[in-house]
């Protein structure tokens, strides 16, 4: 009996899935068929958008539909997350130019764009970054780049040299879908000494609960613990008003999720921001 014949239909078909996936999201990305969609991220007080995550979109002609979580698992151990990543920059730095305005009265809005894991580890990143940030004309304090803690887990000379780079050019970090990694807490508090990080976001595993007792212990102990090294905190995933008035009562400032606003494109992004600031 050989091991193909174990197979059930079902994980035929997801490998056949998976396989279709790979082969055809590097011509997706070559001809333009990623998109980008950006999610508000609120100053939880008035509900002022200070902000938008960049995230990737793909409709494919044949396997419609596919998130994000599933195409970027397949391509990120390749040097297609490179070309994703770029794709997915360049969109955003373009729609950030367009959200800023003269206004003194308002603070300008960020775009933050999310690495994988590996790409630190490409020596050519930050050039590429900071060129296409100058490229764009965009303020080098309105590009902010999430990253998971497996990305800078392990101290790494590259790593940290491109951590130390993008600092210096005056790019912020955000540490993604905090709580439900690896904490090495010794490597975050030696990036928190030296700057790197800006705002902390909590994931939406820990959010969700909400307003049950348990979650509300874990999640004030984390904004205590993160406003007590100087950074901010992001709530994820925040869906309904129990969840939100929980966050307000534990002091948490900002917040993201389909309560506020669900990832939308470019034009409306802008409409949004532009609009709060005319009012
Ligand atoms: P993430 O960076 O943690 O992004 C937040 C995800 O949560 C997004 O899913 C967003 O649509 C979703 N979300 C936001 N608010 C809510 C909510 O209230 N409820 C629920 N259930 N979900 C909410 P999305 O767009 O499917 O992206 C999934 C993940 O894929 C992202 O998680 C990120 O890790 C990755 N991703 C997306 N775009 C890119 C990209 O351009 N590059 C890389 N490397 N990763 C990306
Ligand atoms: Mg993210
Ligand atoms: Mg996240
Ligand atoms: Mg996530």
């Amino acid at each position: 009996m050989n091991s193909a014949s174990t197979l059930t239909d079902t994980e035929r078909e997801w490998t056949a899935r998976r396989l279709s996936i790979s082969t055809r999201i590097r011509h997706a990305i070559a001809s333009g068929n990623i998109t980008t969609e950006f999610q508000p991220v609120v100053r939880i007080r008035d509900r002022s958008i200070v902000g938008c995550e960049a995230l990737a979109r793909w409709n494919d002609p044949i396997l419609g539909t596919v998130c994000p979580s599933e195409f970027i698992t397949l391509i990120e151990a390749s040097p297609l997350i490179n070309d994703l990543f770029d794709t997915v920059l360049q969109q955003a730095l373009a729609a950030a130019v367009t959200w800023q305005s003269d206004s003194p009265a308002h603070p300008p809005a960020w775009v933050s764009v999310n690495l994988s894991a590996r790409q630190l580890r490409n020596p050519a990143l930050p050039d590429m970054i900071l060129r296409s940030v100058s490229e764009a004309g965009l303020p080098t304090n309105l590009l902010t780049l999430e990253l998971t803690e497996t990305a800078i887990l392990e101290p790494d000379p590259i790593t940290d040299r491109a951590l130390h780079t993008l600092r210096e050019a005056g790019i912020g970090f955000h540490l993604d879908d905090f709580g439900v990694g690896y904490s090495n807490m010794a490597r975050l508090g030696e990036l928190i000494a030296k700057g790197v990080l800006r705002s902390v976001k909590i994931d939406r595993q820990l959010v969700q609960p909400l307003p049950d007792n348990d979650a509300r212990s874990l999640l004030n102990a984390l904004r205590t613990i993160t406003h007590a090294v100087g950074l901010d905190v992001i709530a994820e995933g925040v869906e309904c008003t129990a969840q939100l008035d929980s966050l307000a009562s534990l002091g948490y400032d900002y917040a993201q999720g389909w309560l506020f606003h669900r990832a939308m494109p470019a034009h409306a992004a802008r409409t949004l921001i532009l609009g709060q600031r005319a009012e």
